[in-house]
């Protein structure tokens, strides 16, 4: 076992705190890590307040990690000590079953194997990137190009691949009217790669405050959900709609800014049930859809796309002594637009 310095919740409510967990020594498929930079995604804090489900505690989070390899086992192929690699939502699935083969890890019928909080193949617990060192299966580890940096390309592995599925999946591109609802990590990244997708974007959120910092972002318009003028003015008007709040929202309200066949596809993970009325999809054939991050090899070529496109997360790198603070501005809406933590703080 190898050990490794990391940030954990131990118990609901209790502050970060400095441990040590054990990471499995080197399978042969297995490649060691050195993380430098790990984000705060909204799923870390679902997590740690148990909004989604029972947690076992120590609980170290974080999957949006990047880093360099340190050693890798006798069988590793895809990398070698010294590359610049990332780690997203999963360090395993079945590999077996259609959706793995076809490349959607993310909907592995045996179900996958979350970065942390899951129980690994070993039996073991996983423990996420809050932490300095972590082992994975070479296949679920990616590669970050040359063109980006490790602590703004942290983010991508989570918020940029679960912004981009959909956008790919529901053929965003030139001619499409796109909104995106909430401009937090996952709404910021949704709006710059539907941009650079050549889609029309509108950001919709709560309030006009950060309306600078979308257009910059690559918007084309800008709105306040707070503003009912807003859902008037924009009745039957997008092909998509990426929606990315972490609460609950009025489905029925946004559904109605739909135009015909038109999808909402929600990613936020609201822990409250939303409901809708089905005559908001009847009238103009729309649809309401989900979407879970996304496979390895989209993850990659997500990578390639922000390098050859120049885009990248919008971050504010913070200690590991701040995780605490950092969790309570995202929950107040207060993130510009991804805390990133520097890991030689933990
Ligand atoms: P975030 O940074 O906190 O962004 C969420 C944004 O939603 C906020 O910045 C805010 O934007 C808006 N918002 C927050 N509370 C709201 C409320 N009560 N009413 C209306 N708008 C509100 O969170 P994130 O990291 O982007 O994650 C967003 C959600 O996606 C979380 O639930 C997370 O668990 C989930 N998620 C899902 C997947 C997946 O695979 N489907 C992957 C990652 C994360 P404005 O200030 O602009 O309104
Ligand atoms: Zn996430
Ligand atoms: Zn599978």
């Amino acid at each position: 076992m190898i050990k490794v310095k990391a940030r954990a919740v131990n118990g609901l409510n209790k502050p970060f705190e400095v441990v040590n967990i054990d990471r499995r020594d080197l399978e042969p498929s297995d490649v060691l890590i050195d993380i430098k930079y790990c984000g705060i995604c909204h799923s870390d804090i679902h997590h740690v307040k148990g909004e989604w489900k029972k947690e076992t505690y120590p609980l170290v989070p974080g999957h949006e990690i990047t880093g360099i390899v340190a050693e890798v086992g006798k069988d590793v192929t895809k990398h070698k000590a010294g590359d610049r690699v990332g780690v997203g939502c999963m360090v395993d699935s079945c590999r077996e079953c259609d959706n793995c083969k076809n490349g959607n890890e993310q909907y592995c019928l045996k179900g996958n194997t979350l970065t942390y909080g899951a129980v690994d193949k070993y039996g073991e617990f996983t423990q996420g990137g809050y932490s300095t060192k972590i082992v994975v299966d070479e296949d679920f580890v990616l590669r970050i190009p040359d063109g980006l940096e490790l602590d703004s390309a942290a983010p991508l592995l989570c918020a940029g691949i679960t912004t981009y599925s959909p956008l790919l999946h529901w053929h965003a591109g030139p001619g499409k009217k796109i909104a995106v609802i909430g401009l937090g990590g996952l709404g910021h990244m949704a709006v710059k790669l539907a941009h650079a997708l050549g889609a029309e974007v509108s950001v919709l959120s709560q309030t006009l405050s950060k309306q600078e910092d979308g257009l910059a972002f690559g918007a084309d318009k800008y709105y306040a959900t707070s503003n009912e003028e807003t859902f008037k003015e924009l009745k039957n008007s997008f092909d998509l709609i990426i929606n990315t709040v972490s609460a609950g929202i009025n489905v029925d309200d946004y559904l109605s800014l739909l135009s015909l066949d038109g999808s909402i596809v929600n990613v936020g993970a609201s822990p409250d049930p939303l409901s809708l009325n089905v005559f908001s999809l009847l009238g103009l054939r729309r649809s309401f859809a989900g979407s879970l991050i996304g496979g390895i090899k989209e993850t990659q070529q997500m990578l390639d796309f922000c390098a050859d496109n120049n885009i990248k997360a919008e971050i504010e790198l913070i200690n590991a002594n701040d995780i605490d603070s950092a969790y309570k501005r995202v929950e107040s809406s207060d993130v510009r637009y991804r805390f990133v933590i520097d890991t030689s703080t933990i």
